[in-house]
C-alpha cells in the first residue's frame, strides 16, 4: 500500500490536483476538510464541535482527524494506496500517522508539496468562495488566521519530511494543466 501526502497551504490546489491523481494511480482520496464538512452537513455532534473551530480558521483537535483517517484506512483494502489531503497538519499528527502506519509495517511513500505565495493564497481562496460557498472562505479574518495557522503549525512539517528524504516540492503557480503536468511527472518517479 502506498501512502502519499498532498501538502501545501490553504488554496494551493490540493483538492483540485488530488482528483485526477487518485484516478490515474488508483488511490483513495482522504480529505480531512471534506470529511469534516460532511459531518457538519449531517449535523453530527462531531460536526457541531468542528464547525465553530473551522469557521474561525482554527484546527480541530488532532484526535478527531486521526480517528477519521484510521476509519478510512480500514474501509478501503482494495486500493493501491491513499492520498492524504489536508492531513497531517501538525507535527503531532505526522508522528501519530507514522505510528499508525508502523503498526501495519508501512510508511509514508512521498509528500507532494504544492507551493504558492501568501498573496496568491488570498486571491485563490476569494475566487473559490464565489464558487464553493465554504463558510471558512468567506471572511478576510478567517483567511488570515488560516494562513497564520499554516505557517505556525503546518509549515514545520516541511523540515520533518525533508529530513526523512520524502519531501517533493512542486511550484503550484500556473494554470491547472501546467501544475497537473508537474504533479504527474513527480508522481511517476515515486
Ligand atoms: P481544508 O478543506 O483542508 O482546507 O480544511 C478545512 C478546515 O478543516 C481547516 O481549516 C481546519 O479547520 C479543519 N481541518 C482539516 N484538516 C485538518 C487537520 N488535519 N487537522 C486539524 N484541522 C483540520
Amino acid at each position: 500500500m502506498k501512502y502519499f501526502i498532498m501538502f501545501g497551504p490553504p488554496g494551493a490546489g490540493k483538492g483540485t490536483h488530488a482528483a485526477p491523481m487518485v484516478k490515474k494511480y488508483n488511490l483513495k482520496h482522504i480529505s480531512t476538510g471534506e470529511l469534516l464538512r460532511s459531518e457538519i452537513a449531517a449535523g453530527t455532534e462531531l460536526g457541531k464541535q468542528a464547525a465553530a473551530l473551522i469557521e474561525k480558521g482554527n484546527l480541530v483537535p488532532d484526535e478527531v482527524v486521526e480517528g477519521m483517517i484510521a476509519q478510512t484506512f480500514a474501509k478501503y483494502p482494495e486500493v493501491n494506496g491513499f492520498l492524504l489531503d489536508g492531513f497531517p497538519r501538525t507535527v503531532q499528527q505526522a508522528m501519530d500517522l507514522d505510528e499508525m502506519l508502523e503498526a501495519r509495517d508501512e510508511y509514508v511513500t512521498g509528500v507532494i508539496s504544492l507551493m504558492i505565495p501568501d498573496e496568491e493564497i488570498k486571491a485563490r481562496i476569494k475566487g473559490r468562495a464565489l464558487i464553493e460557498g465554504r463558510a471558512d472562505d468567506a471572511s478576510d479574518e478567517t483567511i488570515a488566521n488560516r494562513i497564520k495557522t499554516y505557517h505556525a503549525k503546518t509549515e514545520p512539517l516541511i523540515e520533518v519530511y525533508k529530513d526523512k528524504g520524502i519531501y517533493h516540492e512542486i511550484d503550484g503557480v500556473g494554470t491547472i494543466e501546467e501544475v497537473q503536468k508537474r504533479v504527474f511527472a513527480m508522481m511517476d518517479t515515486l
